[in-house]
Order: C-alpha cells, then structure tokens, then sequence
C-alpha cells in the first residue's frame, strides 16, 4: 500500500505518518525533514535549500523534489509500501510523481488531506519546539513546560525551527493555499482524496484514517 498525507503547517501530517508507518510497516517519507537535512549541509545545495526554506519560505525547485523522491525510492525495496508526507505540494510535482511511482512498480492508493484552519495552525506551530538532536517534537505546555528541558527521548537540547516564526508560518501557509490547494482538487477529481478533520485528537484522527484504509 502507498498513500500521501498533506495538510497545512500544523495539522498534524508528520504525527499521522509516523504512527501510520509503525502501524502499517510503511516507510516513512517525510520531504520536509529531508530537506531541512540537506539544508544544514555545507554545500552549494544545502546552502541553496537553506535561503529557500529559511530565508524566503518557499517552495524548493521541483527538479530537486523530482531527484529526491528518485533517490528515496531507489533506497526502498520494491515491494515495500510507503507513506509519502508532504509531497505533491504544486501540480508540477503531482505530475512527476506519479511517472516515478509507476517506474518502480508502485501505484498511490489514497490521498489524505488533513484539515485546520490557519488560526489552529499557527497556534499549534508558535508551541512547536523540536529536540536539536534526534527531531523529536513537543508541544509546550503540554509536553514541556519552559524551553530549558532536555528532550524526554535523547537528553537533547530543545529549539524551535527557524522558519516557525509567526511570519514565517504565515507565508507558508500563504504558499499552501497557493500552490497546494490545486494539488487537493486534482486527487478529489480523480475520487483519491479522503479529507479529515486536523482539529480533532491525534487519536481520532488516526482512527478515521485507519478506517478509510481498511477500505483499500
Ligand atoms: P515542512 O517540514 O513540511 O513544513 O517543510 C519545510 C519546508 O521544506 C517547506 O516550507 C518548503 O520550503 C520545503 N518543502 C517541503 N516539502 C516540499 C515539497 N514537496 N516541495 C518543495 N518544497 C518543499
């Protein structure tokens, strides 16, 4: 099984992809976080994804996406189903993505959208803070009460992402509805898209999810 989850900053879509990998053996993967690695790294590209991602908070060039996703499903076995999370995130990408799939044998199943108005969005973002060292996330005052604790799975430091700004979020946010709110029409038109409701817990939400699974 191959799925996609997407969903506004904030919705809970890494949460989701986590728990539904573990759940379902899925390999997990997670575009942004890829990204934010390679944009950390003290090249030409890293510095490039670095002003993209950081600096201006747009979207990275499509021919870096195509290469990525190449290269991540040459990693995977061929039989093995994955989780895509974040990506198609413009109609480009939706494109190509499905030429590659098709090339190693796989085929996307559904596309889940979770939903959450921008407000919760950037609510929920401004008390994301993630360890510097393993990524773990935690939501401050629910996970930890005051940015000096050491994350509770390596002992790691705890910062917030550099491009989590109030500012920040909103231009991305901006980006989505630009960019990716097509991406949504074009899988609901082909009857692949399943919208579920990110304001509700982590729980019922990955028990919608599991539903409409089953049903694949
Ligand atoms: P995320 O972790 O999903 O919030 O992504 C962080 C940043 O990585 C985004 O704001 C984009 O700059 C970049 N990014 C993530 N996924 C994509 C994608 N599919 N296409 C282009 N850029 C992306």
């Amino acid at each position: 099984m191959n799925i996609i989850i997407l969903g506004p900053q904030g919705s809970g879509k890494g949460t989701q992809a986590e728990l539904l990998a573990k759940k379902y053996g899925l390999e997990h993967i997670d575009v942004g976080r890829f990204l934010r690695e390679v944009a950390a790294m003290e090249t030409g590209l890293g510095k490039e994804v670095y002003e993209i991602i950081n600096v201006r908070k747009e979207l990275v060039p499509d021919h870096i996406l195509e290469k990525i996703l190449q290269l991540k499903l040459n990693d995977i076995d061929r039989e093995q189903g994955v989780i895509l999370d974040g990506m198609p995130r413009n109609l480009e990408q939706a494109g190509f993505l499905e030429k590659i799939f098709q090339s190693f044998g796989k085929k996307i199943e559904k596309v889940f959208f979770l939903d959450v108005s921008e407000e919760e969005s950037i609510k929920r973002i401004s008390k994301r803070w993630i360890c510097a060292k393993c990524k773990a996330q935690f939501i401050m005052g629910k996970d930890i009460r005051n940015a000096r604790e050491k994350c509770a799975k390596c002992g790691g430091r705890l910062e917030q992402r550099i491009d989590d700004t109030p500012e920040g979020i909103r231009k991305r946010l901006e980006v989505f509805r630009k960019e990716t709110i097509p991406v949504l029409d074009y899988y609901k038109e082909k009857g692949m898209l399943v919208e579920i409701d990110g304001a509700q817990t982590i729980e019922k939400a990955l028990e919608e999810i599991t539903r409409q699974i089953e049903k694949i």
